[in-house]
């Protein structure tokens, strides 16, 4: 099975990144891309049939249209060939104040469009030192998760806060144990068995280390998503050319 690379690039445009995916020079075969909604209508015109396309938010006000001013909604992603959405990242909890009810809501919209919803959980810094890691892993699948996910609508992305953007990888022992933790709480309480990636800080390093874990179907990744050298080095570990 092979994994998957999911590149978040946030607000950012990389330029060269994306003249070689517009040009063929990467293999897309096991990318997803994930660029600002400004850029989707664009650049699924122009490489949505070659790269996988994931939005990085959709709206949890209504599936399809309304009066709900700067949202985008499940089906206007559909129209653009979004086939994945990221929901749940900690940079929306932590500025947008985005909720565990908002995150179930645009989760049961994706499922309704048939788009896979990718959903960002993890715990903060302090949380892990007050050894809150479980309890608020377990919070989260809880109120997020709608009935309606499956492993083919589904994927979960453990994203340690502590981790995002501040160069420290957890470890493939910390990425272990959160994914056995986090199967058994999908199993108990979903009777799911759903893929798993890990996202905070990879580095072709880390990843090289990390892909033994049984359980890891892939990585998402932000800053090395924006640099084309490591791009391409984190895509040859996935097709077992390093
Ligand atoms: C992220 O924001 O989801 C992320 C994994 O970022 P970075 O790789 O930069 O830590």
């Amino acid at each position: 099975m092979q994994k998957i690379v999911i590149a978040n690039w946030k607000m950012n445009f990389p330029h060269e990144v994306y003249h070689e995916i517009k040009n063929s020079n990467i293999d897309t075969a096991n990318l997803i891309i994930c660029p600002p909604q400004a850029y989707l209508s664009q650049i699924s015109a122009e490489v949505g049939t070659h790269v996988k396309l994931a939005s990085q938010n959709v709206t949890h006000l209504s599936e399809k249209n309304g009066a709900f001013t700067g949202e985008v909604s499940a089906v206007m992603l559909k129209n653009l060939a979004c086939d994945f959405c990221l929901v749940g990242h900690s940079e929306r909890r932590i500025f947008l104040n985005e909720t565990n009810a908002d995150i179930k809501q645009k989760i049961s919209h994706l499922h309704q469009q048939n788009i896979t919803a990718i959903l960002c959980i993890g715990e903060t810094l302090a949380e892990k030192n007050n050894g809150q890691s479980h309890l608020v892993l377990t919070k989260q699948l809880k109120e997020c998760l709608p009935l309606s996910a499956s492993n083919h609508n589904t994927i979960i992305a453990y994203e340690p806060v502590w981790s995002i953007g501040t160069s420290i990888c957890a470890s493939t022992t910390e990425i272990s144990e959160a994914f056995d933790f986090i199967s058994a709480i999908l199993i108990k309480e979903f009777e799911l068995n759903l893929d798993l990636v890990y996202g905070g800080s990879v580095s072709p390093s880390s990843f090289t280390e990390m892909i033994s874990i049984e359980k890891l179907k892939g990585i998402l990744v932000g800053s090395a998503g924006l640099k084309l050298d490591i791009l391409k080095e984190l895509l040859k570990i996935v097709e077992n050319k390093l």
